[in-house]
């Protein structure tokens, strides 16, 4: 039967269109933006209170091949931007050919709360990821690093390294590891040919590229923490940004601990830190003679103070993903399109 009832059930709408800007889009709007700019504001704006940040939505599946399969919608507004960032991935696609990670990012109206715009979102994912590297390193005394060692070289360790060795004159060396050693091969192979003044190596296990690494990125897929305390090397910082390679021993052990928001990381026990904060074994606040949260990278670029390196121990980052950094990049990219007509018009009615 044909669904003819639906013919004139509503007047005829008022023309809308909708932005959508694919990779090659989103790469040339990127060029005009200074995207680290970006997602410091959007950090310091988080802290002030002037964005919003609804808990996110994780829905989770096992594909024909087992593997770990998962959506996240993660919408958030901030400084009057509203949006919504919809991130999904499978640790199967790399076997396929494909990025693990991908989906959209979208701009809401202010208004009409329409979508007004939809980009592709992996490239934008690693960006958002490593600009607040970046921050992270600068705000914790970390801004001018000679040695790096880099743990998982998929998709975010290739913006990471082209992000920081595109700010960071002074790295002299990079320590590569993955479990699959063709992609640490082939990351060290494209990272040598375009910075040829920085030594490449490729370690065969993780405590040997953190060996003597004065940053180190987590940047792999795991879900149970390997990293134990030992491994560390003294007066370093880890960047933690795949949340569950460090062992509780390692998390509990550190120095200093920075994080982008608490309650986000509190509410989502599934990571080891959030874990560990509702076991009451780190507080969320300094405290005496317990493990603690030190202070979030808002706080920490509100006040301007860069902490003192520790000479002994160690500090961590660890960057649980706000979407509102998401959404404030997003905006930048809506609002740069708009100035170069980059992009495609798609009718909606
Ligand atoms: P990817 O699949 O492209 O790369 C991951 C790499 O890690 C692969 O090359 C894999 O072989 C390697 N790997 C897996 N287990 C390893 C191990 N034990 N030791 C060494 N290497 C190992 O993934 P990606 O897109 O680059 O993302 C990396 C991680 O970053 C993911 O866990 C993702 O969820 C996380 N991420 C975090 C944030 C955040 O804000 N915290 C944002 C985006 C992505």
């Amino acid at each position: 039967m044909a669904n003819t009832w639906l013919t004139g059930a509503l007047a005829e709408p008022r023309p809308e269109n909708l932005l959508y800007l694919g990779r090659p889009d989103v790469v040339r709007c990127l060029e005009g933006i200074d995207v680290v700019a970006t997602v410091r504001d959007a950090l310091i704006r988080h802290h002030a209170g002037e964005t919003v940040l609804p808990s996110e939505a994780y829905l989770s599946w096992h594909n024909s091949r087992g593997a770990y399969t998962r959506s996240i919608g993660m919408p958030g507004a901030v400084a009057g931007s509203y949006g919504m960032k919809i991130i999904n991935a499978s640790v199967s696609n790399p076997a396929l050919g494909m990025e693990r990670a991908g989906g959209l990012g979208l701009c809401f109206d202010r208004e009409t709360a329409r979508v007004v715009a939809v980009m592709e979102v992996g490239l934008l994912s690693a960006v958002r990821t490593a600009s607040v590297t970046a921050v992270a390193l600068e705000a914790t005394g970390y801004g001018d690093p000679a040695s790096l060692a880099v743990v998982g070289c998929g998709t975010q360790a290739r913006v990471h390294l082209a992000l920081l060795l595109s700010r960071h004159g002074g790295i002299r060396s990079v320590a590569l590891h993955d479990t699959r050693t063709a992609s640490a091969e082939a990351l060290a192979a494209d990272s040598a040919a375009r910075y040829p003044g920085v030594g490449f190596t490729v370690a065969g296990t993780a405590a040997e590229a953190m060996n003597g690494a004065e940053v180190v990125l987590f940047l792999t897929t795991v879900s149970e923490g390997y990293v134990e305390p030992e491994w560390v090397t003294p007066g370093s910082v880890l960047v933690h940004v795949s949340l569950a390679d460090l062992t509780d021993d390692a998390l509990l052990g550190a120095a200093a601990l920075y994080v982008d928001d608490i309650a986000l990381i509190a509410e989502n026990p599934r990571r080891p830190l959030g874990r560990l904060i509702n076991e009451g074994r780190i507080a969320t606040t300094p405290s005496a003679g317990r493990p603690a949260i030190t202070a979030t990278l808002g706080e920490l670029l509100t006040t301007g103070s860069v902490p003192a390196r520790p000479d002994d121990g160690y500090v961590i980052v660890n960057p649980f993903g706000l979407g509102v950094l998401d959404v404030a990049l997003f905006h930048a990219v809506h609002r740069r399109a708009a100035e170069t007509g980059a992009g495609q018009r798609l009718p909606v009615f």
